[in-house]
């Protein structure tokens, strides 16, 4: 069985990140959307929140399930047989980053492989750290998150 986790701290969920999420799972048997948290870290939109979104809008995908951890993704992927990691790649940035990370992850545990997917470049310029800026200052981020987040957004 093909299981693959895409860790993230999804704060918010964006388009981009659902993306990357349909196009991985013909890949796999079954998909795990991992909400990294940190305790002592602050959020914007508590965990049970992100994960309440995301399971809201892969509802008719049962490949899919949305899980918090806490720690090391490798040991997240080992608690829950994962032979893959899934990540998103929108820029050189990107690439820098996941490169250190996804060879850092196989060092600490070899049998896992991370599987990177390309973003569209329409998506390119969506980040989550960019939209919780414009949240922060009542922008509009609707044309970048899915219809569940927007919807939650309003009703703030
Ligand atoms: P992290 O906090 O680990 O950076 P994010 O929630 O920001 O997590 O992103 C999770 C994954 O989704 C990362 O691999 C990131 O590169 C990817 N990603 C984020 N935004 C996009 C996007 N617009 N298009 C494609 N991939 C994306």
């Amino acid at each position: 069985m093909k299981i693959a986790v895409f860790p993230g701290s999804f704060d918010p969920f964006t388009i981009g990140h659902e993306d990357i999420i349909r196009r991985a799972l013909p890949l796999f048997d079954q998909l795990i959307v991992a909400i990294g948290y940190n305790s002592t870290k602050k959020s914007m939109f508590d965990y049970e929140v992100r994960l309440k979104w995301i399971e809201e809008i892969f509802t008719d995908e049962n490949k899919v399930i949305v899980e918090a951890y806490e720690g090391l993704t490798v040991d997240f992927c080992l608690e829950q047989k994962a032979n893959y990691i899934l990540r998103g790649l929108r820029s050189s940035v990107d690439f820098e980053f996941e490169k250190a990370i996804g060879q850092m992850n196989q060092s600490l545990q070899p049998s896992l492989e991370t599987l990177v997917l390309l973003s569209r470049p329409e998506h390119s310029h969506i980040n989550s750290t960019i939209i919780r800026d414009i949240i922060l200052h009542q922008g509009d981020v609707s044309a970048y998150v899915p219809k569940v987040v927007s919807n939650y957004l309003k009703g703030l």
